[in-house]
């Protein structure tokens, strides 16, 4: 049985991501050796980072042209070399874009047997864990605070102010449209939305935030992140978790102007964060989560596209906006 593959056939660099980037490929599929399992891919998650991987290393290496399209996902076990992963168990993997991959054992774990499995991609993964731990460890909400998080109707931002209305504090989305800003407010029951590609934008922001911003919970960088800047309160907060709109090429960002005299004057709290740095809590925030969706405070969307040959359309089509909550491939 053949192994299809997404290679990425060449890098971007400064261009914008577009399909021909990207080739199908047919491979052999491989055989584990000792200490390795066969694994067959289920759903593949879709992340910003994807692109970002693209521009050199990150917190891991730069990905280079040849080679198959990186990406994490849901993938069974269908052959297994070591005691703890049996065939039929589900990893969460780094198994690129492919049909089959083999992997160590090692590193990887059996998960939970949950239903709907794509939650453990988009609530239960790295999105959720992602906002669960940004917005406490970071942002530190205090009930009562005003939290505000880009890229609000994504996967990350979706899950961000649904916690932090959780934790009692009074959010404000900014995504891009107005059918997104309708979706945080009437579904998810964020306070406020603003359109960040709207001409007021500004002027909205400072509507929507007439007391300044506590915590502000970034995911796109740029100008956004100026805007919010000029608004936070003193002694605010800021979790810095992705700069999306500096990820895929496009002219060089404007902002953000001002940030060290800012930052001195409002006594701000800067702080960067991977989601692995968390890793040994996730326990406590994977049952929070879950008590959370059990009982209707959290609701999950979930963006599930049909077809390992869409891979490339769906990550173009997540850096354009397209995706409301996580957005996964089903192989
Ligand atoms: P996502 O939020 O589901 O999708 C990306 C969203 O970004 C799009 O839907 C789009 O929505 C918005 N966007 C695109 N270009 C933009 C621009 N120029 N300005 C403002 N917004 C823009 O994607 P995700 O994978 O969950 O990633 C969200 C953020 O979390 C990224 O910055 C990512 O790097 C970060 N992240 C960080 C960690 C960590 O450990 N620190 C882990 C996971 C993810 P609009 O329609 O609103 O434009």
């Amino acid at each position: 049985m053949p192994n299809r593959q997404i290679v990425l056939d060449r890098l971007p660099n400064a261009d914008r991501l577009a399909a021909d980037h990207f080739a199908l490929n047919v491979a052999e599929i491989p055989t584990p050796g000792a200490g390795e399992v066969l694994l067959k891919t289920r759903y593949i998650s879709l992340d910003a980072a994807n692109r970002a991987w693209m521009q050199g290393a990150t917190y891991r290496s730069a990905l280079n042209a040849g080679q198959v399209m990186a990406g994490g996902g849901l993938s069974e076990v269908v052959q297994s070399n070591v005691e703890h992963l049996k065939p039929g168990d589900l990893v969460f993997a780094d198994a690129g874009w492919q049909e089959y991959a083999v992997l160590p054992g090692r590193g990887l774990q059996a998960l939970p047997d949950l239903k709907p499995e794509t939650h453990l991609l988009s609530v239960y993964g790295i999105a959720g864990l992602t906002a669960y731990f940004g917005l406490l460890k970071c942002g530190e909400p205090r009930p009562g605070e005003t939290v505000v998080v880009s890229a609000a109707a994504g996967s990350v931002g979706s899950i961000v102010g649904q916690i932090a209305k959780i934790k009692g504090c009074r959010v404000v989305g900014i995504a891009g449209g107005e059918a997104k800003g309708r979706w945080l407010t009437d579904e998810l029951g964020f306070d406020a939305a603003v359109d960040y590609k709207a001409p007021d934008f500004k002027r909205q922001l400072r509507a929507a935030v007439p007391d300044g911003i506590d915590v502000f919970f970034d995911n796109t960088g740029g100008d956004v992140f100026e805007a919010c800047l000029f608004a936070m309160r003193n002694h605010g907060r800021i979790a810095c978790c992705g700069a999306v709109s500096q990820y895929d090429g496009g002219p060089p960002p404007h902002g953000p102007r001002g940030v060290p005299g800012l930052i001195v004057t409002k006594r701000l709290n800067l702080r960067g964060f991977v989601v692995m740095d968390y890793a040994a809590e996730n326990d406590q925030a994977l049952a929070d989560l879950q008590s959370w969706v059990a009982d209707g405070r959290l609701k999950v969307k979930e963006d599930v596209i049909d077809g390992l040959e869409n891979l490339p359309s769906a990550l173009i089509g997540l850096l354009a906006g397209e995706n409301l909550g996580k957005r996964m491939v089903r192989v």
